[in-house]
């Protein structure tokens, strides 16, 4: 039996592959607008990192990761997420010391999870995500929420709903904790094993469960909303009038949370409204994390970031049927008759190419009707035919695909003449 792909795996083939190109470099284009820079991180780490940058209750560490040990005996794991390295490489580059405070990263590239495959669930996936670090001003909360936001609308889905909750300061947090485990811990056997866990090591996470989702108590849970203190408040109702500043439209759910100890603040999720969307309709998660790089070893850095896949962005542009607009088209096909035509046909390719001018020619000695054909399946803005004839006269017969219009070209400006019109 031949090989095949592993489970939760896709081959992004041509006519795809444009897209996610598209993508790319659209949410490329906008960080740029909102001045974030690339960072670019190696696809496996020491597993120890997302041990702790993750944390060693969540589902990723605890069932998802890729583990393996390399031949020089290193515990290692294919990068789960994004945010751990980037404050890995924010510790280790010292760039808590550059001029320009705060620091605005953003990375995209494939991810892995050990999870059970379905329809926007992969084992790899590509994540875009943006991270600012160092600074706590409710401006930049809101400035990351937009990010996310804009490159959704850019690519054109309109059937958003962005989702924000506060899990307050450390102090409101604390506050909450004792609340939680209060309310939970009496009837906490009705709970699943990973739940009982989660009581005294983090029960934040207990309202993230997915099996225990319809459990009375949940519905009835300590709100975090009723725990903020004043400063948490405050900025949280800051970070609300900046978004209604920008007309980014937003709605506030209490029981949003995002589970580990050093998330504070914002929280936030994009979901699709889009009909006949799956299941799964969060795009794209994000929040404030202001212990994490005093925990990987850095000095005391506040921090906020989201991450998005781009295999779950492109199903909802399919559920609200965006054609993404991608030109498929070349800018010239080159279709030869006779042996010493092809030849000459094949250096004055390379030239057009060299030129910068998209160009194709046929390989497999086709009939001219033939070759034409390829010229429309290419969707070639221009023809250009060399024959005995044309070659006699040094000129080449130029076709315009869209007027009908044809004109004889001197071979020596063709090229030259052609890029007067393919600018
Ligand atoms: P979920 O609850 O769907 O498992 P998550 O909380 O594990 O999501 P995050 O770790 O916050 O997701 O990752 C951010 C985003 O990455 C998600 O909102 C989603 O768009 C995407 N994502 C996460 N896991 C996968 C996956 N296995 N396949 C495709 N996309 C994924
Ligand atoms: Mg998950």
């Amino acid at each position: 039996m031949s090989i095949q792909i592993p489970r939760g795996t896709q081959d992004i083939l041509p006519g795809d592959s444009e897209k996610w190109q598209y993508v790319e470099r659209v949410a490329s284009e906008i960080c740029r607008n909102f001045q974030y820079k690339e960072i670019r991180t190696p696809i496996f780490e020491s597993s120890e990192l997302f041990m702790r940058g993750v944390g060693d209750t969540t589902d990723i560490v605890q069932k998802e990761m890729y583990l393996f040990e390399d031949r020089g005996g290193r515990n290692l794991a294919l990068r789960p997420e994004g945010t751990a390295s980037i404050v890995r490489s924010y510790v280790e580059n010292k760039m808590h010391g550059l001029a320009n405070q705060p620091v605005k990263l953003y990375y995209t590239g494939p991810m892995f999870r050990y999870e059970r495959p379905q329809a926007g669930r992969y084992r790899q996936f590509v994540q875009f995500g943006a991270e600012a670090l160092g600074s706590e001003d409710p401006s930049i909360d809101a400035e990351v929420l937009s990010l996310a936001m804009s490159i959704y609308q850019k690519l054109g889905l309109k059937k958003l709903k962005l989702v924000i909750n506060s899990l307050g300061d450390l102090e409101s947090r604390a506050a909450h904790r004792e609340a939680l485990v209060n309310h939970f811990k009496t009837r906490i056997g009705e709970f699943c094993s990973d739940c009982q866990n989660r009581l005294e090591k983090n029960p934040l996470r207990i309202l993230d469960c997915k099996k225990d989702r319809d459990h009375e108590l949940m519905s009835t849970a300590p709100s975090i909303i009723d725990f903020l203190n004043e400063e948490s408040k405050n900025y949280f109702e800051k970070v609300q009038q900046y978004l209604t500043s920008m007309g980014v439209d937003f709605i506030v759910d209490p029981t949003l949370v995002r589970g580990l100890d050093y998330y504070n603040h914002t929280a936030f999720e994009i979901m699709s409204n889009a009909e006949g969307f799956g299941a799964i309709t969060t795009l794209c998660g994000g929040g404030r994390y202001n212990g994490l790089v005093k925990m990987m070893g850095g000095p005391e850095t506040p921090g906020i970031g989201f991450a998005f896949s781009v295999e779950r962005l492109l199903a909802a542009l399919d559920a609200e049927g965006v054609e993404l607009p991608i030109d498929q088209s070349i800018d010239c096909y080159l279709a030869s008759l006779g042996d010493e035509a092809k030849d000459f046909t094949v250096k004055l390719l390379n030239d057009l190419r060299i030129e910068g001018i998209s160009a194709e020619m046929d390989y497999l000695d086709r009939k001219i009707k033939a070759q034409f054909k390829s010229a429309d399946r290419l969707k070639a803005k221009y023809v250009a035919v060399l024959g005995e004839d044309e070659l006699a006269q040094n000129v080449i017969n130029l076709k315009d695909m869209s007027s009908g219009e044809q004109q004889k070209i001197s071979l020596e400006s063709f090229v030259e003449h052609l890029k007067q019109k393919c600018q």
